[in-house]
């Protein structure tokens, strides 16, 4: 993905866009708590795990950029 960088030990994806995706007016200067983080599990019967990179997560969070407003 070129829109996020992927945080190993943190599990998430974080994103690199600054700009506010809720009110398209504010941006995030600096504060990665921020922005929204969305959980994704993977619920499948045969798969159990996420497999990013050959490591393999039960749960990784994706971020949506948010400003502090
Ligand atoms: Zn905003």
């Amino acid at each position: 993905m070129d829109t996020h960088t992927f945080h190993q030990s943190r599990k998430r994806f974080e994103p690199l866009e600054k700009k506010c995706s809720f009110c398209k007016t504010g941006s995030n200067k600096s504060k990665m708590e921020d922005n929204c983080f969305y959980s994704v599990y993977n619920v499948g019967d045969r798969l159990n795990l996420i497999v990013f990179r050959n490591v393999k997560f039960k749960e990784i969070k994706i971020g949506i950029p948010r400003c502090e407003s």
